[in-house]
Order: structure tokens, then sequence, then C-alpha cells
């Protein structure tokens, strides 16, 4: 079980059984198996990241035999689920989107108790997994094959995409209804059945979004989910003699894992991993906007973001002026109880993710940085909360530039110029997001064509992505499988080349 998996002797730990929510019972909540939701043996019970002492929920724990049950049932559905018209999958996503946007509200307090997301990101990301669910809902339409020429008379040569069969998703839990939105919504559009193991941490959303689909009238067995540890279910969901893809978002070394054994077994996979994301600041830019966005790159979603920036390269002559202006946006944040409608900055997800971004301070303070601003963690007994953070004077070998913090942590240092930045924007093990901050179009054309990164945004923050366009990193935060846009359909489908010749 890893750690941020609470076990069942845990609930004596959420002193006050109240669900964040305010109801006095604690919602328990089942796998969903061929169209039933049932319980499972063992249960593990959750805490609002904001008020840790607070239950707010009762997950059941996928045992090996209910992942195999789970694929038994999609392998069931797989058929009749491909054998529907793309305008009736397209409609249960269509349906799905107005049923969630109905449930809005609902939705983005579970996203908040579950990782304490501030509410109004909340929202937001509840009204992009709508988006996403009707991108899907009509790209299912779109064509999916092509016509060729033959080299013979009378011939008809095309290819057609066929539906792969049974996928497994496994989603992080700090896009909790984003991400599987995502991976779900082209999966299922494009006929495919599926075995959904959500993090831990973001279990109540998952649920949510499961409940949405099902009442969609996606028909039963096409979407199962099994809810509890990913390293224990590690094995049951990679080797299923019917696993026939696999979409993974997650850490690097759990995702490696994973591809290794999904592909022994066939299957192909999609890895979305970890992010080092720069930006690089030139004298010539906004340096107003610039820090704007840096600031909001780096500590929104509390720096929780695969994208978020985590470190700046600012041009010299530019430096001073650009932290000064920086470290004022990051101490404008507002820090606190993500339920309050003007919070910026919640808490982190659990505990185990304070006790890890209080280390990376502790080397901050331990190794000489410079702190521009914040520097300190609370006490978890009153939630998991980081000040927004600004480092600076960090040798370029220090953890603090090498690692994936996934805190409200940025490092800034001076380069000499565009050239300069690029090399030490490029100097990571990973190529996710990387931005630019310049006026001049040279510089910005030759930064997005040099730059080592899946997602290059000019005088824009890391983070961000639109659904209808393909996203993923390059190095070691992906196996190059895009996600999102055409890209899904791609990854989703087998394609097949027909010949037709009359008599
Ligand atoms: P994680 O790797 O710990 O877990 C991801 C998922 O894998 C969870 O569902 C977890 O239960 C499951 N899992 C854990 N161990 C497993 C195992 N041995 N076998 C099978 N499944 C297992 O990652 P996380 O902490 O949930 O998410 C944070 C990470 O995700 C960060 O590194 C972040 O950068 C990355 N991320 C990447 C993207 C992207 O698109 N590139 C987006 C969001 C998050």
């Amino acid at each position: 079980m890893p750690a941020h998996v609470v076990g069942p002797r845990a609930v004596g730990e959420c002193r006050d059984v109240a669900t964040s929510t305010g109801d006095r019972s604690v919602r328990e909540h089942g796998l969903l198996i061929g169209g039933e939701f049932a319980a499972a043996a063992e249960t593990f019970d959750r805490c609002d990241p904001a008020h840790p002492q607070r239950l707010t929920g009762r997950f059941a724990a996928a045992a090996g035999t209910d992942v195999a049950r789970a694929y038994a049932a999609a392998a069931e559905a797989a058929d009749g689920w491909a054998r529907t018209s793309a305008v009736q999958r397209g409609e249960v996503l269509r349906r799905a989107a107005d049923l969630l946007e109905g449930r809005t509200e609902e939705a983005a307090r579970r996203l908040t108790a579950d990782m304490g997301k501030a509410i109004r990101d909340a929202r937001a990301e509840a009204g992009r997994a709508v988006a996403i669910l009707r991108y899907h809902a009509a790209d299912a339409l779109q064509p999916s094959g092509a016509t060729y020429p033959s080299a013979e008379p009378d011939t008809l040569l095309m290819t057609i995409s066929e539906p792969v069969g049974v996928v497994c998703a496994i989603t992080p839990w700090n896009f909790p209804l984003a991400i599987p939105a995502w991976k779900l919504a082209p999966a299922l559009a494009c006929g495919n059945a599926v075995v959904w193991k959500p993090a831990a941490a973001a279990s109540g959303s998952a649920l949510l979004l499961a409940e949405v689909l099902a009442e969609a009238e996606l028909p039963p067995g096409v979407l199962n989910v099994v809810t509890g540890s990913g390293a224990a279910l590690s094995e049951p969901l990679t080797s299923d003699p019917s696993l026939a893809a696999l979409t993974f978002t997650g850490s690097v070394e759990v995702g490696n894992g994973v591809q290794s054994a999904a592909v022994a077994r066939g299957a192909k996979v999609q890895l979305e991993l970890g992010g080092k994301n720069p930006a690089v600041v030139l004298a010539d830019a906004d340096l107003e906007r610039a820090a704007e966005s840096v600031a909001a790159g780096a500590m929104l979603a509390t720096g929780q973001r695969c994208t978020a920036t985590s470190r700046v390269y600012v041009q010299s002559a530019a430096y001073e002026r650009f932290v000064s202006l920086l470290v004022e946006r990051v101490e404008a944040l507002r820090v606190g109880d993500p339920y309050d409608e003007s919070t910026d900055v919640g808490p982190l997800a659990f505990a185990e993710r304070l006790q890890a971004v209080r280390g990376y301070l502790e080397i901050a303070h331990e190794g000489g940085a410079a702190i521009l601003a914040g520097g300190t963690a609370g006490d978890p007994a009153d939630g998991y909360y980081v000040a927004p953070t600004v480092l600076a004077e960090v040798p370029a070998d220090s953890p603090l530039l090498r690692e994936e913090i996934f805190g409200p942590v940025v490092v800034v240092a001076p380069v000499p110029d565009l050239d300069a930045g690029i090399e030490a924007a490029n100097d990571t093990p990973f190529g996710l997001s990387a931005s630019l901050f310049s006026s001049n179009l040279d510089g910005a054309l030759s930064f997005a064509r040099r730059i080592a990164s899946g997602q290059v945004h000019i005088n824009r923050e890391t983070a961000g992505a639109e659904p209808h366009v393909p996203f993923g990193g390059m190095k070691g935060s992906s196996n190059l499988q895009r996600e999102q846009g055409k890209a899904a359909r791609r990854f989703f489908t087998n394609s097949k080349t027909v010949y037709v010749r009359p008599r």
C-alpha cells in the first residue's frame, strides 16, 4: 500500500467524522464492475487536505480478483460497444457532458475535498472536463480512415480504424476530472471498453465521473472503476490477457514500470509523466506580464501541475526588476482554505506531499539558497500548507533544479542571453512544457525550434492545454504517444487496410 493510501484503521485519525461538504454521515463508495456499484472486502478512508480531521469518504480498496472481474466485464462488453454506431457513442458522451455540467458545483466540491484544489480552479477543471467530453462527442463523427488510389483497376483501397478492445486507464490525483476525461472520452468514443484505476486521492471525483457516464446510459461493463492502491494492483492491471492498450499519467518511475509490464503482454502503451518546466525571460519582454504568468504557472493548483513552471532563467539585464515583480506577485497570492472563493493557493493534496515539499525547503535552507519569498511549511494538523516560495542562488546540480518538486516552489537564475537560456532550460531529463517571454519574433521562433519540450508557450505560462490539440512531452516526460485531439483517436484505434475488387 503506498504511503498516501490511508488504511481502514485511519478512521480514528479523522477525529471529526463529518464530510467536508457538511454532511454528518460519511459516504461509502463501491467499485464499479459490470454496471454495478459494489463493496469490496477492504476499504480505505480519505481525509480533507485542508481539514485533515475530517473524513471525506470511505472507498472500496479493490483486490486483484476485483481487477480480474473488471477486465472480464470489459471483455464481455467490448464487442457490443464496438458495434454501436459512432453516433450513439457520441450521444452518450454528449449526455454525460450535460449531466456533469449540471453537477459542476458538486463536482468541484468533491474535487476540492479529494485533493485541495482552490474551489475556483476546481470549478474551472469541472468545466474543462465538460468541454473534453463535448469535443470527443463531436469527434466521434469525424472521418476515421482514408481512401487511396490502387495500382489495380477497379479496386477500392482504403484504411478503416477499429477500436483496440479493452483499455486500462491509470490516472493521477492532480487533475481528478480533466485527465480521466481526456483518456476515457476518446477511448469510449472510439468504441473501446475500459478498466479505470484512478489515484486513491482522487477517488471521490472519479466515482462522480463514473456515475455521470452510467447515467448517460453507457452500457454496463463498458466502463469499470477499481479504486485502491496502484502498487498493490500493478500486476493484475498490467497482466490481464484481455489488456489491449494501457494509458497512464503519473510519475516517471511508476510509468516506466507499468510500460515494461504491459508491453511484455503485447499491449500498446501511452505514458504522460513528470516535468521540470522552464521559463526563459528576456530583457525585451513585458516584464509585468511575464511576472504575472510565471507566478500563476508556478503557484496555482499549489504547484501540483505536471506543466507547472519550476525554473526561470532571466536575462541578466532584466534580472533584478523581474525578480522583484515576481516576488511581489507571489506574495500577493492568497493562500488558505480552498473552499473560500478568494483563495488562490490551497493545501497540498496529502500529508506525504507536504513531507516531500518540506524536504525540498530544507535543502534550500541548508544549501544556502536565497529565499526571496515563502520558504515555510505549516503544521500538518492545520492542513497541508506551504507558503509559495521563490528561491535564487541555487547550484545547477541541486535537486531543487533537477527534480520535480510538485509544490509551490520556483527557482530563478540569471542568464546572459537567449542561447544560454535555451541551454539551461534543456539541461534536464524532462521535456514537458516550456515558456519564453520576449517581444522578439525571431527569438521566439528560434526558441520554439530549439527547446526540447512537447509543449511550447510564447508569452504564456507553462501550464494550460486545449483539448483539441495534441498534448505530451519529450525526453523523460512521455513515451511520445500523444494524447488529446486527433492523437487520441490514433492511440485508441488500430488501422486496417482493405482492398476491395468487385468480383
Ligand atoms: P503516481 O505515479 O504515484 O500515480 C499515478 C497512478 O498510478 C495512480 O493511479 C496510482 O495509484 C497508480 N500507481 C502507483 N503505483 C503503481 C504501480 N506500481 N502500478 C500501477 N499503478 C500504480 O503519480 P501521482 O502522484 O498520482 O501524480 C503525480 C505525477 O503525475 C507527477 O509526476 C506529475 O508530473 C505527473 N503528471 C503528469 C502529467 C502529464 O500529462 N505529463 C499530468 C499530470 C500529472
